[in-house]
C-alpha cells in the first residue's frame, strides 16, 4: 500500500491510526458481531461512540458548560440558513464580516432568510477588491451595530488564504464564527462566543457532520416558528439524537478526535500546526524570483497556504511534478488559481518538510 501526501483543501486528509481502528472494526465492533454502520443509534454501543465524540470535543476545545456541542448535518452551508432562521428576529439585524467567498455566501443566505421575516444581515466590513480577498479588516474597519442580533465572521478564508490571528471586540452583541477550517486547529475561548460551527471534513473528521457549539441563554430566545429539524434547540434537547444522526461519521470523528488526543491534544496540534505554516511560509519567502504569496503577511493563514509561481505554466508543471512524485491536492480553488497546500491537523510536519524539499529542488531544475 502507497499512500499519498494529502495537501486537499477538505474532505481532507485523516489520521492513520483513525482509518485503521476503522478497519479493524468495521466488520465487528467490540464483539457485537455487527458494524457500526449497522446499529441502531438508540442502542448502546453507538450511544457509547456518540458521548464519547461530545466528550472528546468538550475537553480537547474546553467547551464551557454554558455552551451545547450539536452534532447536525447540512454541512457549513446550512448552517448559513440556520443561524439566521434561530438567531435572527423579525425587524432586527444582523452584522456580517465579508473577508472571503464563503463569508459572503453566509451573508448573502442570511440576506434571503432575513427578507423573508422583515430582517436584515448588513454588511459590517469588507475586504473584498476586485474579486479578491488577501486580508482581514482591521478594528478601525468594522461598522458594527450595536443593536445587531449577532455578529457573523469566517475564522479561517479556505479559499485565499486569509486568517483572524485575533477576534475583534464586538461587545455584548453575540459573536457567531464559522470555523470550518480552523476549528481544533489553536486555542479558542470558546465563551468569548455565541456561536461556533465547523464542518467536520477538514480538521475534525469526515463529511457529513456538523460540530455547532452555542451558547445556551442564546436558544432560550431562538425562534420556534421554524421547523423542528432546523432547531438548535431539538438537537441541543436530545443530545444530538433528535433523528438518526449520521452514526459512521460521527463514529469517524470520534476516532479522529481520540488520535488527535492521543498526539497531545490542543497544544501539541497548535504546535505543529504553527511549525508547518512557519516553515511553508518561510520557504516561500526565501525565494520571492520562484514564488509569491498574494496574502497579506498579518492575515496569513496557517491552514491554508497560497501561492503563485510566476506564470501558470509553471504552476501547471509544479503541480504534474508534485504528483509524480505522491503530494496531492495542491491545486488553488477553481476560482482563486495557483497553489494551495491546505495544512489541517492530519498533515504532519514531514509531510510539509517533503513539499519544502520538492519545492527546492523545483527551484534548482527550473533556473529559480
Ligand atoms: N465555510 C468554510 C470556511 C469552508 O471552508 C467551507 C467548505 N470548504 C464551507 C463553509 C462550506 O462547507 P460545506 O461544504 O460543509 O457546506
Amino acid at each position: 500500500m502507497t499512500r499519498v501526501t494529502n495537501f486537499n483543501a477538505g474532505p481532507a486528509a485523516l489520521p492513520l491510526p483513525a482509518l485503521e481502528r476503522a478497519q479493524r472494526e468495521l466488520l465487528d465492533l467490540e464483539g457485537t458481531g455487527m458494524s457500526v454502520l449497522e446499529h441502531s443509534h438508540r442502542e448502546p454501543p453507538y450511544e457509547a461512540i456518540h458521548r464519547e465524540a461530545l466528550g472528546l470535543l468538550r475537553r480537547m476545545l474546553a467547551v464551557p458548560d454554558t455552551h451545547h456541542i450539536l452534532f447536525m448535518q447540512g454541512g457549513a452551508r446550512a448552517q448559513f440558513a440556520l443561524v439566521p432562521m434561530n438567531l435572527l428576529h423579525p425587524g432586527r439585524s444582523a452584522d456580517h464580516l465579508v473577508t472571503g467567498t464563503w463569508a459572503k455566501q453566509a451573508w448573502e443566505e442570511a440576506s434571503l432568510v432575513g427578507a423573508a421575516c422583515g430582517a436584515t444581515a448588513r454588511v459590517a466590513a469588507t475586504t473584498e477588491r476586485e474579486g479578491r480577498f488577501v486580508r482581514v479588516p482591521a478594528a478601525d474597519e468594522l461598522a458594527l451595530d450595536p443593536g445587531a442580533s449577532y455578529v457573523h465572521l469566517t475564522s479561517n478564508n479556505t479559499l485565499f488564504g486569509t486568517q483572524w490571528s485575533v477576534f475583534p471586540d464586538v461587545g455584548e452583541v453575540p459573536l457567531v464564527a464559522d470555523m470550518t477550517s480552523d476549528l481544533l486547529t489553536r486555542p479558542i475561548d470558546v465563551a468569548r462566543f455565541g456561536l461556533i460551527y465547523a464542518g467536520a471534513q477538514k480538521n475534525l473528521g469526515p463529511a457529513g457532520v456538523t460540530v455547532v457549539l452555542v451558547r445556551k441563554d442564546l436558544l432560550d430566545g431562538a425562534r420556534t416558528d421554524i421547523p423542528q429539524i432546523f432547531r438548535y434547540r431539538s438537537f441541543a434537547s436530545s443530545d444530538s439524537l433528535f433523528n438518526t444522526p449520521p452514526t459512521f461519521a460521527i463514529y469517524m470523528m470520534r476516532n479522529t478526535l481520540a488520535a488527535l488526543e492521543e498526539r497531545g491534544g490542543l497544544p501539541a496540534l497548535h504546535a505543529e500546526n504553527q511549525a508547518k505554516a512557519a516553515r511553508l511560509h518561510a520557504a516561500i519567502d526565501a525565494n520571492p524570483s520562484m514564488w509569491r504569496a498574494p496574502v497579506e503577511r498579518a492575515s496569513r493563514s496557517m491552514m491554508n497556504v497560497v501561492f503563485r509561481l510566476p506564470t501558470e505554466a509553471l504552476e501547471k508543471a509544479f503541480l504534474a511534478q508534485a504528483a509524480r512524485e505522491g503530494m496531492v491536492g495542491l491545486q488553488g480553488h477553481r476560482s482563486v488559481g495557483g497553489i494551495r497546500a491546505s495544512l489541517y491537523n492530519a498533515v504532519r510536519l514531514a509531510d510539509v518538510e517533503r513539499l519544502v524539499e520538492f519545492m527546492e529542488a523545483f527551484e534548482r531544475s527550473h533556473g529559480g
